[in-house]
């Protein structure tokens, strides 16, 4: 937690922050080791970024003095990902890595090689995706959440979202195999696709290449969901 990430619910007025849940509490206690008169990073939801001082702890609150919160977060990266739904444990890691990278539109999508009980996963909760968002957000001294919406059929997703999605991006889906190389040092509007544990299967690859989506490799090293979406996010921006 390299930022005490405050939500409204935590501000009294502008100069005030009381932080009452047992997670940030006992990240306080035993990462940080915070005592009274300690500055840390702070920010708010959807807001600035700034330092405040710790004016009391103890196991049930603990309450900053806020200086002003007047610094911006860092600029998000120019993505749009979909991520074909890994499962579960992979699905949490995923979302705090792309988060803590910059990635603030995410849509998670089946395919053919999804699981189809991945969908009933308690991770998919609205509360549990934030939760890992969060934690992203907070490693990685951020405040703005990223979007997550969930297609959960491959084919409308390819008819009716993807045309307008592209519309305004460039399309690269990373599939092993794939003759061009992953380019390097992006700074345009991006869909990147990325596919599940056991790949896109061959109809899926060319429906996404026939809608205007570039193909794209990274090397002969077949790379976990969690591997690859993150060496493709720093390799591509
Ligand atoms: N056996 C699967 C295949 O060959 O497609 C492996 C899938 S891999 C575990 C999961 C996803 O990570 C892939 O669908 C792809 O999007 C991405 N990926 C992993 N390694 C890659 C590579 N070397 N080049 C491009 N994409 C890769």
């Amino acid at each position: 937690m390299n930022l005490i990430l405050l939500s409204p619910a935590d501000l009294e007025g502008d100069s005030l922050a009381r932080v009452r849940d047992p997670r940030r509490l006992a990240h306080l206690h035993r990462v940080h080791r915070a005592r009274p008169g300690d500055r840390l990073t702070l920010g708010v939801e959807g807001g600035g970024i700034g330092r405040g001082e710790l004016l009391s702890l103890d196991e049930h609150e603990a309450c900053f003095a806020i200086d002003a919160l007047d610094q911006l977060p860092p600029p998000a990266l120019p993505v749009h990902l979909v991520l074909a739904l890994p499962r579960p444990r992979m699905l949490a890691r995923s979302l705090e890595h792309v988060t803590a990278l910059g990635v603030k539109h995410i849509t998670l999508l089946h395919s053919r090689r999804v699981e189809k009980s991945y969908w009933q996963s308690p991770e998919l909760a609205t509360e549990k995706i934030q939760a890992h968002l969060v934690l992203g957000l907070e490693q990685a001294r951020d405040t703005t959440l990223p979007a997550v919406t969930l297609a959960k059929g491959f084919r409308p997703f390819v008819e009716d979202r993807l045309p307008e999605l592209l519309a305004e991006r460039r399309g690269l889906l990373a599939h092993p195999g794939m003759p061009r190389a992953c380019p390097r040092g992006l700074s345009d509007p991006t869909l990147l696709l990325v596919g599940p544990e056991g790949g896109f299967i061959p109809w899926e690859v060319e429906q996404l290449l026939a809608a205007g989506c570039e193909g794209i490799h990274l090397g002969p090293r077949i790379l976990r969901v969690e591997t690859a979406v993150t060496a493709l996010l720093a390799r591509l921006f």
